[in-house]
């Protein structure tokens, strides 16, 4: 089983967070009125493809999962993930399947090319994997961006995703899209229903991002019942929840 590894902290590794937030943007036009919700899973587990998608489709909606090739099949801190079978069903009942890296790199700590090697074997993976569709979308694993692999992937993918804890408002970097997390126990399912309450007084685009979805959840994942309810924090606010591909899409033709 893998220990959870964790992104480098301290002075420099702050300023260079900075660095990759401000550098290499492209400025995405969102709509000032509507409110668009997105919610996605990272890496995934096995339990966000079952009790995770379960708890969207009840509302008749779908979301994005970024797979990590390398984990398929495969135990880790976050339980049992997914495999061939749940990239087939998630594709087939019109989930969005996105890229994360095939080994979970962290694009801070590798050079540009090995990490352009790693997305790419993910890619040739999923395809092997049984998935037709192509990739749109990507998440930089533990959010962590480079200004070379900003601007690299920009020119590949319609939206790259990190995970800076807010609501995409006014001047987004579709670089670097903020997002907030659907876990950290009572107080962090708290602060993500206040997102969703928000919207209703400030429109914008909340992207939610979670891992597990079962009853004893990691500190990263939350339980089936915690997911319903911010889902119905969702419904209350009256937003339009659309996959990452298809909220770009729909904010292009609007723009
Ligand atoms: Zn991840």
């Amino acid at each position: 089983m893998n220990a959870p590894y964790t992104p480098a902290s301290g002075l420099l590794a702050g300023l260079n967070r900075r660095w990759a937030r401000f550098a290499a943007r492209q400025p995405l036009r969102l709509p000032s009125e509507r409110a668009i919700v997105t919610i996605t899973f990272d890496d995934f587990p096995k339990s966000a493809a079952c009790a995770g998608a379960r708890a969207l489709e009840r509302h008749g909606w779908t979301g994005t999962f970024y797979a990590s090739a390398g984990y398929a099949g495969d135990v880790t801190h976050h339980g049992a993930m997914f495999d061939c079978g749940d990239l087939q069903r998630l594709a087939a009942t019109g989930h969005e399947i996105a890229c994360h890296t095939y080994s979970h790199l962290d694009a801070s700590q590798v050079g540009t090319a090995a990490f352009l090697a790693d997305i790419a074997r993910n890619e040739r993976a999923l395809k092997a994997m049984g998935l037709e569709r192509e990739l749109d979308s990507f998440a930089f694993p533990y959010g962590e961006a480079t200004p070379a692999a900003k601007r690299a992937l920009s020119e590949r993918f319609s939206n790259l995703r990190g995970v800076h804890a807010d609501i995409n408002r006014g001047g987004a970097d579709r670089n670097l899209l903020k997002s907030v997390p659907i876990d950290g126990g009572e107080a962090g399912i708290a602060r993500a229903i206040e997102a969703a309450t928000s919207l209703s007084r400030h429109p914008g685009w909340l992207i939610y991002y979670a891992h597990d979805v079962q009853d004893d959840p990691t500190q990263w994942g939350c339980t089936p019942e915690q997911l319903d309810r911010v889902c119905d924090a969702i419904v209350d606010s009256g937003a339009e929840v659309l996959t990452m591909r298809d909220a770009v899409r729909q904010m292009e033709r609007t723009a």
